[in-house]
């Protein structure tokens, strides 16, 4: 099975489905991925998919969107892009360590359970030297360390 044939199964969308997108690329203009100047073109991959062409897991769509829905909230249509992206990650074997948490969290709870999630996605977090960023991460998720009141 070609990989937009299992992409577009894992989405639930028909090839079809996309038959009306207007090309009007409002898509593309909201885009964070293009906000970082990478010059993705969402349109782009869902006209591949109606048409049955190969897309490569280098696609800088594919490799940095971020699931934002900006994309499906301008779209006149709604297209629900960010659920293709992830279908075609799933299908490329390009998922990030925290998407697989993710979905691993949603079969076992049936729900996104942060402590398993981040239980998970320690190794990554070590292996990328990530970890030493981890108190300003708290901070802005509004997490605080005790610290000690000073006295007058
Ligand atoms: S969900 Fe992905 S494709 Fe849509 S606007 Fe956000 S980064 Fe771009
Ligand atoms: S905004 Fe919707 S209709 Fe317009 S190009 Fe993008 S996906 Fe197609």
């Amino acid at each position: 099975m070609q990989t937009t044939d299992r992409a577009l199964e894992l989405t639930g969308y028909q090839r079809q489905d996309f038959s009306v997108c207007l090309g009007c690329k409002i898509c593309a203009s909201v885009c964070t991925v293009n906000d970082l100047s990478f010059n993705s073109n969402p349109q782009d991959i869902l006209q591949r998919l109606f048409l049955g062409r190969e897309i490569a897991a280098e696609e800088p769509l594919v490799r940095f969107c971020t699931g934002c829905y900006r994309c499906t909230g301008a779209c006149p249509w709604n297209i629900r892009i960010p659920e293709v992206v992830r279908a075609l990650r799933e299908t490329l074997s390009t998922e990030s360590p925290f998407e697989k948490a993710f979905k691993a969290s949603l079969q076992i709870w049936g729900r996104v359970y942060e402590p398993y999630v981040l239980m998970r996605a320690v190794p990554f977090l070590l292996k990328g030297g990530y970890i030493k960023h981890m108190s300003r991460w708290m901070e802005y998720m509004g997490f605080h360390l005790p610290h000690k009141v000073k006295r007058t």
